[in-house]
C-alpha cells in the first residue's frame, strides 16, 4: 500500500487567471539514497513558481510540484544518510543537484554548473505535504526563525544576499532598489544593518510602507528617477523596461544587478546615458550552497524580520495570484494547517 499526500502540480502551464494549478492527490515520494524525506511545515511563494505556472519558465516535465522554499522536519532518512536525524528541521532551497566535478563546481561557482538540477523545477517541490532532498543540499535551519519566517529565507533571502554581492556595493553607499516583494525587503534589512544608504523604487502602497518602515532613505515609484546617483542598485521586478532607468541612476562605476531569473524584453540602451563612466550590468543565476550557508548565518546575527502573508495550503493558486497582482506584503508562505 501506498501513502498518499496532497500537492499541487503544474501540468499546463497558462496564465494565473486561467488556474493553471491543481490540487491532487499524489503517492509519497520515498527518499532515495542520500536523500531525506521531509513533512513540510511551511513553503514560500516566490515568483520563479508564477513564472513556472504561466510558462515563462519552460517546464521540465508535466506535472511538477512547484515550490522551493521549503522548511519542515525530516521523517525519514534515505539509505547512506546522515548528516540529520529524524525529527530535525530542515529547510529545502532551489538548488538540489550540482556535478561537483565541472570548472564550476571547482572554483567556487556551483550556481553554474550546466548539470544543476532545481527543486520544484527538476524534481518535485514543496507545494505538497512531503517533500525528499539530498541531504547535502538541505539547510539547518536558524532556531531564531518560526517555519513560517524562516521559508522565504531560502530563495528570497539568499537570492537577494547573492545579488548585493553581486552588485558590489561599496560600505557605507547607496543602493537602489527596484520592486519590493519577498526578497528586496530582506536584502534592503541587509544592506542597511551593513551601513548602507538605500533607496527603494516600487509599486504599491503597501511596499512602499513596508520599505520606509524597515529604514529605507527615500521611496518612490518605479519609474521615478533615483533621488541621488547610486553606487549600486539591484532590480527584482521582472520588468525589463526598469534597466535603462535604473542605469540612469547610477554615478559612475557603479553596478546594475538584475535578480530575476525571467524579465520582460530590455529596451534599446544609449551608450552615453546608461553605460558609460564605467557602469555595469549583471544577472545573478541561482545561487552557491555557500551562498545560502552565509546568508542564514547573516539573517540570524542582523535579526532580520520577515514579513509574510501566510496563506493556508488550500489556497496556493490564490497566493501566485495574488502575488501577480502585487497583492502581496512581504513575503506569502503556504502554511499546512493539518
Ligand atoms: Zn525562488
Ligand atoms: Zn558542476
Amino acid at each position: 500500500m501506498t501513502n498518499m499526500m496532497r500537492a499541487w502540480v503544474v501540468s499546463d502551464p497558462r496564465p494565473i487567471d486561467q488556474s493553471p494549478l491543481t490540487l491532487v492527490e499524489r503517492p509519497m515520494p520515498i527518499p532515495a539514497r542520500g536523500e531525506v524525506l521531509v513533512r513540510v511545515h511551511a513553503c514560500g511563494v516566490c515568483r520563479t513558481d508564477l513564472h513556472l505556472a504561466e510558462g515563462e519558465l519552460a517546464p521540465r516535465g508535466s506535472g511538477v510540484i512547484p515550490g522551493h522554499e521549503v522548511v519542515g522536519e525530516i521523517v525519514q532518512l534515505g539509505e547512506g544518510a546522515n548528516r540529520f536525524r529524524a525529527g530535525d528541521r530542515v529547510g529545502i532551497a532551489w538548488l538540489r543537484h550540482t556535478c561537483g566535478v565541472c570548472r564550476w563546481c571547482r572554483t567556487g561557482r556551483e550556481n553554474l554548473c550546466p548539470q544543476s538540477r532545481y527543486t520544484g523545477w527538476d524534481a518535485d517541490g514543496g507545494y505538497a505535504e512531503f517533500a525528499v532532498v539530498p541531504e547535502v543540499f538541505a539547510y539547518r535551519v536558524p532556531a531564531s526563525f518560526a517555519d513560517e519566517q524562516a521559508a522565504p529565507l531560502l530563495c528570497a533571502g539568499i537570492i537577494g544576499y547573492r545579488s548585493l554581492l553581486r552588485a558590489q556595493l561599496p560600505p557605507g553607499g547607496r543602493l537602489g532598489i527596484y520592486g519590493f516583494g519577498a526578497s528586496a525587503h530582506l536584502t534592503a534589512q541587509v544592506a542597511i544593518a551593513q551601513g548602507a544608504e538605500v533607496h527603494v523604487l516600487t509599486r504599491g502602497h503597501e511596499a512602499r510602507e513596508l520599505a520606509r518602515q524597515l529604514g529605507a532613505a527615500s521611496v518612490g515609484g518605479p519609474f521615478d528617477p533615483a533621488p541621488v546617483p547610486l553606487d549600486a542598485a539591484i532590480i527584482f521586478a521582472p520588468a525589463g523596461e526598469l534597466v535603462p532607468l535604473a542605469l540612469e541612476s547610477l554615478g559612475p562605476s557603479g553596478t546594475l544587478a538584475l535578480a530575476g531569473i525571467h524579465m520582460s524584453d530590455i529596451p534599446a540602451l544609449d551608450y552615453q546615458r546608461h553605460l558609460f563612466r564605467e557602469r555595469s550590468v549583471c544577472t545573478v543565476t541561482s545561487n552557491t550552497r555557500r551562498d545560502g550557508e552565509e546568508f542564514l548565518v547573516l539573517a540570524q546575527r542582523l535579526g532580520v524580520q520577515v514579513t509574510t502573508t501566510p496563506v493556508p495550503f488550500e489556497h496556493a493558486d490564490l497566493a501566485l495570484r495574488d502575488l501577480a497582482a502585487g497583492r502581496v506584503r512581504g513575503a506569502a508562505v503556504l502554511t499546512m494547517t493539518s
